[in-house]
């Protein structure tokens, strides 16, 4: 038996055989071309509207954010630079193959130069190269096996393209060996519910038969697992369907204390299926991701309407909209193009808004005309906000403009150690352990080599959600967790524990966190932080948790932890 380290998507559990994508196509060779350039033009430009068009219909088929996806991969498959690229290497004699190759490949280096978001698309691109060079070979489009028995799909990357078409009744799970977190073979496995684990470098042994589980939860591989270790996966999943089933109620935990369970989303399309998944309402509207490719700022109406979309889907409920989050990996051209050295620690979030403070003042006046509209109750909140001044600028401001409850994002050490003043000026708060824990632990979100370091369960980090926890009950001001650590089910208790509020999430990750809070009281989850923010690490803090946890699960629902570990300082939360 062997264990395979990576990164989870989701809590899914899969037990399969393996089966490898096939090898990319071999690199075409270069060689003087027979024809005439015009002549080969005509052969890349028609194998390159082939490939837009079967993305196109591959999209519609698809649906949602998977056909955005596709859709901008068309785009690619047609852009005009590169097309340029292409025809100035036909020029030189090379092949159309060749030159594809070549010219798709330039910029795909200048996608991974830019690092971030944009890195993470260069795989989007090798996709869309393969498939012209395939088309021009005669070839069939680099694709996923399509065998008669379920299996586990082992893959480099897996391209839009054919993780937005997997068949959901053969594919049992996937691993792939590159990709992180938010790689789009992440993103889409998120939200199609797909088993997936991502970034499992190892996995590269893995041969076509190998018996695996996967294990997304905890973010592990099992190679030759044991007869006892797949009955246990079997029974988990059994569990696991038996929750999607169970009737959808508001998040509360197991003595009644609500904790209303929110989505996180990127736009209006997501809606939909988050409320059919119970979603309380939006507890993070990502804004930024409507505007990511555009090149000059989305005017008043522009926003109004697609802000006007998202609070319809919501009537009564609340709707959380994040001002736009510009910066590090994800980059908006209209707010900062300036080359940073490290643009993590630059002129991102509230830092960019207010550079260009009419910008913020147009999203605030068309988020505040947006809900006069519609019957959602809107919340506004900053993005990477590091001092009492800042969260006073922001909510006052929105407050001038017509948003009666503004907060701020708690995503920076400096913010969490001054919640309490923080609170003062504001009317909530929302915990982004994402960066929280990036700024945390030093350690870049986006950066694999330092993956290791970028867990929430980290008592660092936990201890300032409990100081942020402790400030929110303190003011008698809500306090939401919205980064993924909300989705992780056990981990949802002890933010609970530790004083959060709401919790928002993927959709996909609601069943699982609300079938968890159910298992315990108040008093429990707060016996499980204390017990997670005495440790040393992350590792012994989901441990620590987790051993509490079974010892309630396993028992009597309603008993206390036998041994509750106290931490020095501040003694269990009570
Ligand atoms: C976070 O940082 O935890 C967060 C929710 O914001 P984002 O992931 O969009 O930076
Ligand atoms: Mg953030």
């Amino acid at each position: 038996m062997l264990e395979l380290q990576g990164i989870g998507i989701g809590q899914g559990v899969a037990v399969g055989r393996v089966l490898r994508m096939p090898e990319p196509l071999p690199e075409p060779v270069d060689t003087r071309s027979t024809l005439d350039p015009d002549a080969e033009l005509a052969r890349a430009t028609t194998s390159m509207h082939v490939v837009a068009e079967d993305l196109e219909a591959r999209g519609e088929r698809a649906g949602g954010t998977a056909q955005e996806v596709l859709e901008a991969q068309a785009m690619m498959a047609e852009d005009p630079s590169l097309i340029d690229e292409v025809t100035a290497r036909l020029h030189k004699h090379q092949t159309a193959e060749r030159a594809v190759f070549e010219a798709f490949s330039a910029f795909r280096d200048q996608l991974l130069a830019l690092g971030g978001y944009l890195a993470e698309r260069a795989a989007d691109l090798d996709d869309v190269a393969q498939r012209v060079i395939a088309d021009l070979a005669g070839l069939p489009a680099p694709g996923v096996p399509d065998p008669a028995e379920p299996f586990v799909l082992v893959a480099r990357d897996l391209a839009p393209a054919d993780t937005a078409l997997l068949d959901l009744t053969k594919v049992l799970g996937l691993i792939t060996i590159d990709g992180g977190p938010t790689s789009h073979t992440a993103i889409l496995a998120r939200e199609k519910s797909i088993v997936a684990i991502v970034g499992t470098h190892a996995a590269a042994q893995l041969a076509d038969g190998d018996e695996v589980i996967i294990d997304a939860a905890n973010g592990i591989v099992l190679v030759a697992p044991t007869d006892k270790q797949i009955a246990d996966a079997r029974a988990r999943i059994a569990a696991r369907a038996a929750r999607a089933l169970a009737p959808i109620g508001p998040g509360k935990l197991a003595d009644g204390t609500s904790v209303p369970l929110l989505a996180n989303l990127g736009s209006a399309d997501g809606a939909e299926r988050a409320v059919a998944l119970g979603a309380e309402g939006v507890g993070l509207f990502r804004t930024e991701f409507l505007f990511l490719d555009s090149t000059s700022a989305p005017t008043v109406l522009q926003q109004q309407g697609e802000y006007e979309r998202m609070l319809r889907a919501f009537p009564g409920k609340k709707v959380v909209v994040r001002a736009l989050d510009a910066g590090a990996d994800k980059p908006l051209a209209f707010l900062n193009d300036a080359d940073e050295e490290n643009p993590a620690l630059g002129l991102r979030g509230l830092r960019a808004l207010r550079a260009s403070e009419d910008i913020l003042r147009e999203q605030l006046t068309a988020l505040a005309e947006a809900a006069k509209t519609t019957e959602a109750d809107v919340w506004v909140m900053a993005p990477m906000v590091s001092t009492v001044e800042e969260a006073d600028y922001f909510t006052t401001l929105a407050h001038d403009l017509g948003l009666k409850t503004a907060g701020v994002m708690v995503e920076v050490p400096s913010a969490a150690l001054m919640a309490d003043r923080i609170l003062a000026h504001t009317d909530f708060a929302s915990i982004g352990t994402n960066d929280l824990t990036q700024y945390t632990l030093a350690a870049d979100r986006m950066l694999g080599t330092v993956a290791g370091f970028q867990d929430p369960w980290h008592p660092a980090v936990l201890r300032l959600v409990g100081e942020v926890g402790a400030a929110g009950a303190q003011a008698g001001k809500p306090v939401g967790v919205c980064g993924e650590a909300a989705a992780d089910p056990l981990l949802a208790v002890v933010l609970v524990g530790l004083g959060a509020t709401t919790l928002s999430m993927s959709a996909a990750a609601l069943a699982d966190v609300r079938a968890s809070l159910a298992d315990f009281t108040l008093e429990q989850a707060r016996h499980l932080a204390a017990a997670a923010l005495s440790a040393d690490g992350a590792a012994s803090a989901r441990a620590a948790a987790t051993a509490i946890a079974h010892s309630y699960t396993s028992s009597d629902p309603s008993s206390t932890a036998p041994t509750v570990l106290t931490h020095p300082e501040r003694g269990t939360q009570k």
